[in-house]
C-alpha cells in the first residue's frame, strides 16, 4: 500500500483515536465535554483562590468516574484503558480534578475493593462510587516519603480494638474525606485501616501556600489515640504490598493524565502561535517556534501511544508494576518539558492564569514528586534491569 498524502490532524497527529473502540471513544468524549463545560471555564479561578470545587463531586460520580475500573458495588466496571482515557481528559482540565478521581478510585476505593471484608465493601464502596462519601489515602509522613516503610504511625491492639497514633502528610482529599485509608505499623507488619474521619482523635489540617495543585485539597492527618473496632483493619493484605499495589493503580492513571496536561499545553501553544504576530508575521511562521511545536507534538503523541500500550497490557492482565514505572517516569518528565516549552511560546502571557499553561506546569511539579518521584522510578527500573537494588 502507498503512503497517504493528506495532512494529519494537528490535534491527533498519529490518529491514535483509531486505536480506541466505540465505548472508549464514547467515554473519552463524554469526559472531554464535561471538562470543557464544567472545568475549563472556572479552573483558573479555583487555582487562584486555592479551592477544590466540591460541588462537582456528585456530577463526576454521575458520569461513573469514581472507581470506574472496579466491578460491582455501584462501580462502572470499565476496562483499564477507559479509566486511563478519563484521567487523560480530566487532567487536560486540571491535575487537581484528576487527582481527586485517582485518589478516590485507585487509592481509597481500590484497597477496600481488593482487600476489604464484604461488610467494609458494602459500607463504603456504593457511597464512594456515588460521590456521597469521599476517601483519602494516608501513607506519606513528615519523615518518610520515598521510603514509606520507615513510617512511624503505629497501630496497637487494646482488647478487641485498635488504637492508632501518628501523623500523615501531604494527603490529597484529606480535609474533605469521610474515610481515610491509613497505613500503620502493627507489632507484625504494615496494615491498612479504614478510619471514619469523625472518629475522636482524628483531625485534618490544610497544607497552605502551595503553588502547585492549588485546585486540590492537600492535608496533614493527625491521629491521636484514634480508637477503632477490631474490624476496621483491611483483612486481605499485610505488609508494604498493600499500599504499593494501590500506588501502581494510581500511577497507571497518571501515565495517561500527564499526557492530558501536556496535550492541553501543546494545543494552547499551537493556537497562540498562529495568532500572535511579531516582526510582521505569526510567531508560528518562525522556524524556532515550529521546532518547539513539533517537539511538543511528537512528545504528546509518543506519550499517548505509551499510555495506550500500557492500557492494553493492563486489560490483558500482562502489566507489571515495573511497566507502570516506565510510563510514570517518562510521561511525567516529558509532560513537564512540554509545559515549559509551551510556556515559552506564550511569552509573557504564559505566566498568567489567563492561559492554562503555567497552571499545568506548576501542577506537573507535584506529579513529578508524588506517586514515586522520578528518582524512585529510575531506581525501580534500575533494579528490574540489573537485579541490584540501589535505594539505600
Ligand atoms: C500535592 C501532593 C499530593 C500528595 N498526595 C498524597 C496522598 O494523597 N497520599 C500520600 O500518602 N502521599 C501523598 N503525597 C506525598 C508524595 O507521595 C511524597 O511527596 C513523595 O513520595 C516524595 O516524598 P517526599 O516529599 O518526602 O520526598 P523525599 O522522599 O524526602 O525525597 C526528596 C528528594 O530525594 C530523592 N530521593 C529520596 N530517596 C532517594 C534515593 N534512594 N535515591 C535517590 N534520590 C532519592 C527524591 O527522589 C526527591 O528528589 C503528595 C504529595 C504532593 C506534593
Amino acid at each position: 500500500m502507498s503512503v497517504l498524502t493528506g495532512v494529519p490532524d494537528a490535534r491527533d497527529f498519529l490518529a491514535t483515536d483509531s486505536l480506541l473502540d466505540e465505548e472508549e471513544i464514547l467515554i473519552r468524549d463524554t469526559v472531554r465535554r464535561f471538562v470543557a463545560e464544567r472545568i475549563v471555564p472556572d479552573v483558573g479561578e479555583w487555582f487562584e483562590r486555592a479551592t477544590f470545587p466540591r460541588e462537582l463531586i456528585k456530577d463526576i460520580a454521575a458520569l461513573g468516574l469514581l472507581g470506574m475500573h472496579l466491578d460491582g458495588y455501584g462501580c462502572a466496571g470499565t476496562n483499564a484503558t477507559s479509566y486511563g482515557l478519563a484521567c487523560m481528559e480530566l487532567e487536560a482540565g486540571d491535575t487537581g480534578v484528576r487527582s481527586f478521581v485517582s485518589v478516590q478510585g485507585s487509592l481509597a476505593m481500590f484497597p477496600i475493593w481488593a482487600y476489604g471484608s464484604e461488610e467494609q465493601k458494602q459500607r463504603w464502596l456504593p457511597a464512594m462510587a456515588a460521590g456521597d462519601a469521599v476517601g483519602c489515602f494516608g501513607l506519606t509522613e513528615p519523615d518518610s516519603g520515598s521510603d514509606p516503610a520507615g513510617m512511624r504511625t503505629r497501630a496497637r491492639r487494646d482488647g478487641d480494638d485498635w488504637v492508632l497514633d501518628g501523623t500523615k502528610m501531604w494527603i490529597t482529599n484529606g480535609g474533605i474525606a469521610d474515610v481515610a485509608v491509613v497505613w500503620a505499623m502493627t507489632d507484625d507488619s504494615v496494615r491498612g485501616f479504614l478510619v471514619p474521619t469523625d472518629t475522636p482523635g482524628f483531625s485534618a489540617n490544610a497544607v497552605e501556600r502551595k503553588l502547585s495543585l492549588r485546585a486540590s485539597v492537600t492535608s496533614e492527618l493527625v491521629l491521636e489515640g484514634v480508637r477503632l473496632p477490631g474490624d476496621a483493619v483491611l483483612p486481605g493484605v499485610q505488609g508494604m504490598r498493600g499500599p504499593l499495589s494501590c500506588l501502581s493503580e494510581a500511577r497507571f492513571g497518571i501515565v495517561f493524565g500527564a499526557m492530558g496536561a501536556a496535550r492541553a499545553c501543546f494545543e494552547a501553544a499551537l493556537d497562540y502561535a498562529k495568532t500572535r504576530e511579531q516582526f510582521g508575521k505569526p510567531i508560528a511562521a518562525f522556524q524556532l517556534t515550529q521546532r518547539k511545536l513539533v517537539d511538543m507534538m511528537v512528545a504528546v503523541n509518543r506519550g499517548t501511544l505509551l499510555a495506550l500500550h500500557l492500557g492494553r497490557m493492563k486489560d490483558a492482565g500482562d502489566l507489571a508494576a515495573a511497566h507502570v514505572s516506565v510510563g510514570k517516569l517518562d510521561n511525567v518528565r516529558v509532560a513537564l518539558d512540554v509545559a515549559r516549552t509551551a510556556r515559552s511560546v506564550l511569552g509573557a502571557n504564559g505566566v498568567t492564569l489567563e492561559y492554562p499553561v503555567i497552571r499545568h506546569m506548576n501542577n506537573l511539579e507535584s506529579v513529578l514528586t508524588y506517586e514515586g518521584t522520578n528518582e524512585i522510578h529510575t531506581l525501580i527500573l534500575g533494579q528490574a534491569l540489573t537485579g541490584h537494588a540501589a535505594f539505600a
